[in-house]
């Protein structure tokens, strides 16, 4: 028995949940005493009508018997089981999980934005419009796409959007034949989801040795079936797709358009521009980009930047300015109509706005600058004692394998739980899937270099123990928190979601 479980045994938490001011949390029906002490419901004065004794309660509702502050704290103690940006580094590749400035949250709830309501009249909420067509334009301009639309809701949701107008776009052109969806293998899974439910099919290419586009394989799969390449760049294993357009040219050539996953935008915005690449439609994750707390489903805002050939089929409402009044413009005979109920996602806007200005157009390439240096800093604390996949400097996250640790029988996986014992959040594994047992470190332009020095540390005593033969914590990872391992298939296959079962 480890240490930490003798600790747990010894300790029945019997008094109060708590021990060391540590806290186990039962669930809400496990707390709970017998008769409900919170709710208090006057009983129904005089007769309850024939229509509505039907529906009348044959037993008591299975409400937990819990005073107040008791429901108070179970959730506030849940809380404090997550971990959050503002608890600590969050080194999660793909997502950038950045610090959202404090100024941000003063910003989004002043009251003239924070009680605005979608369904307001427009001469009411010429300021939050104002705010959008603002961003809408910097977008245009940091994208070099500059027809913006704020209406999808995430990534994914831009993702769909900008199909949607690619499909448009091919079926005025009368090529409605045109239905495959091009996408590399080592695509976020969106990528191709987005394309299903777009009723397009994907074929997926095979990466090259050095895990960019292969321009062999991409020329060997286009032809007048071909809608569209869909393609992330920098790419999900952190490099930048140097043949990007040549690419472009390729699929241009061949009848089709190219999309841009914008996900990694992080790594370019300020320095280099997508549609100066060649893509023609590109989704922009605000919430990664521009800040914004985000995980667990939202909040989002995936704004789809788009050139001429696509711009006739943005989304409506399109907001205008005509002099000084801006409007939401419902009619677009070619639109593909809206795709949210409201203007969108105003609070990740806000936050959005507020974070590009606070860096202003001559100071934005900083965020890119800083964030790329950050990752390379990693790489090169950690390049001669974790295996790197593919050679050279990365851009804003870093891939790593757990190639030198499978000869002591370590995985990724244990990498990762261990890091939660040395008081870290994991790094994203095994993605991207084209390397084996893949660990992406993706630190963002907001960590100083004493956070990612410590984060090397754990690492690093990782490899030390590793290599000494001290695998036995490893395997075991994570000791310290309430819970270890899950069996997380279980949970998303058979998730227990009422009380009793
Ligand atoms: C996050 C991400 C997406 C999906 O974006 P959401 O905003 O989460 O819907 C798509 N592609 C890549 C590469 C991503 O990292």
């Amino acid at each position: 028995m480890s240490m930490s479980d003798m600790n747990r045994a010894d300790t029945t938490f019997k008094y109060s949940g708590t021990v060391g001011m540590q806290h186990e949390e039962p669930l809400l029906f496990e707390h709970a005493h017998e008769a409900p002490e919170s709710i208090n419901l006057p009983g129904v004065d005089g007769e309850i009508s024939a229509e509505l004794s039907a529906f009348s309660r044959k037993q008591a509702a299975n409400i937990p018997g819990l005073s107040e502050p008791e429901t108070v704290r179970h959730f506030v103690r849940l809380s404090q089981w997550n971990h959050g940006i503002e608890t600590g580094f969050y080194p999660l590749g793909s997502c950038t999980m950045k610090y959202n400035p404090r100024v941000n949250e003063q910003v989004v709830r002043l009251p003239g934005l924070a009680h605005i309501h979608p369904d307001q009249p427009e001469d009411t909420a010429q300021g939050v419009l104002e705010l959008m067509y603002e961003l809408q334009d910097w977008l245009g301009e940091v994208s070099g796409l500059p027809h913006v639309t704020l209406q999808p809701a995430a990534g994914a949701h831009g993702e769909l959007a900008g199909l949607m107008m690619i499909k448009a776009a091919l079926d005025a052109r009368g090529q409605s034949q045109r239905r495959k969806v091009l996408v590399p293998d080592s695509a976020h899974g969106t990528n191709p989801a987005s394309a299903a439910l777009c009723g397009m099919h994907t074929v997926e290419l095979k990466s090259g040795a050095d895990g960019r586009i292969d321009l062999d394989e991409l020329k060997a799969h286009l032809d007048d079936e071909t809608a569209a390449l869909m393609m992330t760049n920098p790419n999900t294993a952190g490099a930048f797709e140097s043949d990007i357009k040549e690419i472009c040219q390729l699929v241009h050539d061949a009848g089709g358009l190219v999309y841009g996953d914008g996900a990694n935008l992080n790594a370019l915005v300020g320095v280099a521009r997508p549609g100066d690449m060649g893509i023609d439609c590109l989704h922009i994750n605000v919430h990664k980009t521009f800040s914004t707390p985000h995980g667990g489903g939202g909040p989002g805002g995936g704004p789809v930047a788009v050139n001429d050939t696509l711009a006739p089929y943005l989304p409506v409402p399109r907001i205008e300015k005509h002099g000084d009044t801006l409007t939401l413009v419902n009619a677009c005979d070619t639109s593909v109509g809206p795709v949210l109920g409201t203007p969108g996602q105003i609070g990740v806007y806000i936050r959005a706005n507020a974070y590009i200005s606070a860096f202003g157009r001559q100071h934005l390439h900083k965020i890119a600058e800083d964030a790329v240096l950050n990752a390379n800093y990693v790489l090169h604390r950690l390049k001669d004692r974790y295996h790197v996949p593919f050679e050279g400097l990365c851009k804003h996250e870093c891939l790593l394998t757990d190639e030198i640790q499978n000869k002591h029988g370590v995985k990724t996986l244990d990498i990762a739980k261990r890091l939660i014992d040395l008081g870290f959040h994991p790094m994203t594994v095994y993605f991207p899937l084209i390397v084996h047992g893949a660990m992406l470190i993706e630190p963002t332009e907001t960590e100083s270099r004493e956070t990612l020095d410590a984060f090397c540390d754990a690492m690093l005593e990782i490899a030390d123990a590793c290599e000494a033969g001290d695998t036995e914590a490893l395997h075991e990872a994570p000791l310290k928190p309430f819970r270890r391992r899950l069996d997380e298939t279980q949970a998303a296959r058979k998730p227990v979601l009422v009380w009793p079962e």
